[in-house]
């Protein structure tokens, strides 16, 4: 365990390396079509890869650029785990992964204030967490359904190739649930902690790790195919392929319209 001073002492010299002016030819932003300099590059940061914007998208989110998933996209995914899960609840897998969340979130002691938290590592920031969860009367039910929903739209949805997606978006739905996403004080202010950074990917690779052991790849593309046909009208229809042909077409029928050419405008096309 580190102390106090000498992450202080850390964040001082990350400070003073990011300001520092780049020795470097400038480099772009790895994401595709980003023309931004690197962090590096553009002396804003450490990152070699990434430009600001989507450093800090990343950290917030665990992908570069797609968003957190949206209620809408979440729920189809949903529904259809609460009916798996009103089949299964009784199952000794099932039991046996409760039973670990629970002891995850009742193992942590009593939680520090949103204030205390910002000094924190990573992984006492996450630890925090599930000691707000449980002193919020939060149960192991939530935390197991939470993981079922974004691990089976994940797999429907995507995004692919984001290492921390599944993580974050985990810690993120743990951290909404009501009453457990802050520090409410008694002159009546309220102090969130920053939905951002390393201890998203703590959070939510320690629930997903212990509630993971009630299913396999089996239930999750179970999951999915019965949340498909709801998922499916969420989405705006697929765009019809464009044919310029016709579109002159009927651009050249509106404007003899307009003209009022009268009766059926006949054109003959070449
Ligand atoms: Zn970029």
């Amino acid at each position: 365990m580190t102390s106090r001073n000498s992450r202080l002492r850390a964040a001082r010299d990350i400070k003073r390396r990011a300001k520092a002016p780049s020795t470097y030819p400038p480099e772009h932003c790895v994401v595709p079509g980003c023309e931004l300099p690197t962090q590096r590059s553009a002396s804003q940061g450490l990152s070699e890869e990434y430009c600001k914007p989507h450093r800090e998208h990343l950290r917030a989110h665990g992908h570069e650029h797609r968003k957190s998933y949206s209620k809408a996209e979440l729920m189809p995914f949903r529904q259809a785990v609460l009916e798996w899960y009103r089949l299964h609840q009784h199952d000794a897998p099932v039991r046996m992964a409760l039973s670990r969340l629970e002891a995850l979130m009742s193992s942590q002691g009593r939680s520090q204030d949103a204030y205390r938290q910002r000094s924190m590592s990573p992984e006492g920031k996450a630890r925090n967490t599930l000691a707000r969860l449980h002193e919020a009367g939060k149960t192991a039910e939530q935390l197991f359904l939470i993981v079922l929903t974004i691990q089976a739209t994940q797999a429907e949805l995507g995004p692919w190739g984001a290492p921390d997606w599944e993580a974050v978006q985990i810690s993120k739905q743990a951290k909404r649930l009501r009453g457990a996403a802050g520090t409410h004080y008694p002159d009546g202010t309220s102090r969130y902690p920053r939905s951002e950074g390393l201890y998203l990917r703590h959070l939510g690779r320690m629930i997903e790790e212990r509630a993971s052991i009630a299913f396999g790849s089996d239930t999750i593309d179970h999951i999915r195919a019965q949340a498909r046909p709801a998922a499916k009208v969420s989405r705006p229809p697929a765009r019809p392929p464009r044919d310029d042909s016709r579109d002159e077409l009927r651009r050249m029928e509106a404007f003899l319209g307009l003209f009022g050419a009268g009766g059926r405008t006949t054109i003959v096309g070449g």
